[in-house]
């Protein structure tokens, strides 16, 4: 029998207006859809016929192979992740177990379709904060040294890169955007404007913008994506901006 295909699908933020055709496509056209639960829940009508598979989170090397188990049966498969899938997403876990499974899955044909990732959907919701030379650092060290976490952010601010933070908090750790806020005060003013938005493209979607030390003392949840200006940035009209270095 043949076997089915994979494709690793970023759906965006969350809203189905933010999924690209390609993604849709891909969805419309799977057999089966894999994900996280809460992915699969804001899927939505469209797709409320289709079979689905979920695993829960912090079990990803599982939901990778009942994946390949699905693809390997015939079956075309899409798996979900929520903003660009190769983005603190599934697409190198996947690329990682084909390997393992070797001859198993070999001739299974996987392909990567991008989303919209948080830095960008949040960016846009803020105003223009990365419209300049930016990096993204994530501050779980679930599977990163949080030595490693830090230098980079040394690393950014030195830089004057503008900087997009995912996963500033969690159940567990509270007080990690406090930490990365304290580290990136040995290098920048106080005043640097910042900002955050949570739940992006989703309910109850709400920015706000602030300065380095108040960012230092907010309470952010980890379904928010936190910016940081670079030297430049400045707010226009109560949006957080980053000059491009247009002469206007
Ligand atoms: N692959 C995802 C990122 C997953 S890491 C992407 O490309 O967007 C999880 C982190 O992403 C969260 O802690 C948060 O910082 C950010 N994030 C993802 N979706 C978000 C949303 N809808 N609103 C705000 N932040 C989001």
């Amino acid at each position: 029998m043949d076997k089915g295909r994979i494709k690793i699908v970023g759906m965006g933020p969350g809203r189905e207006d933010m999924m690209t055709q390609q993604a849709l496509a891909a969805l419309d056209a799977a057999d089966v859809i894999v994900g996280y639960t809460v992915y699969l829940g804001l899927l939505g009508e469209r797709f409320s016929e289709k079979e689905k598979l979920a695993t829960p989170m912090k079990q990803e090397a599982e939901r990778c192979r009942l994946a390949f188990g699905e693809a390997v049966k015939g079956k075309d498969v899409a798996m979900v992740c929520s903003g660009d899938a190769g983005i603190y997403g599934m697409a190198s876990l996947m690329f990682g177990i084909k390997e393992e499974l070797g001859e198993e899955a070999s001739d299974i044909d996987m392909e990567v379709i991008p989303g919209i990732t948080a830095a960008s959907s949040g960016a846009a919701v803020l105003g223009a904060p990365l419209n300049h030379d930016f990096c993204v650092i994530s501050l779980s060290d679930l599977l990163t040294p949080w030595e490693l976490i830090e230098k980079r952010l040394r690393a950014a601010a030195e830089g004057d890169f503008a900087i997009a933070i995912y996963n500033p908090s969690s159940k567990k750790r509270r007080d990690r955007l406090r930490r990365a806020c304290d580290i990136l005060l040995e290098t920048i003013e106080g005043e640097r404007p910042c900002g955050y938005v949570r739940s992006i493209g989703r309910d109850g979607e709400e920015y706000r913008t602030c300065t380095l030390a108040e960012l230092r003392d907010e309470q952010v949840d980890m379904f928010t994506t936190v910016f940081i200006g670079n030297s430049q940035s400045r707010l226009i009209d109560g949006r957080l901006v980053t000059p491009r270095g247009y002469r206007i």
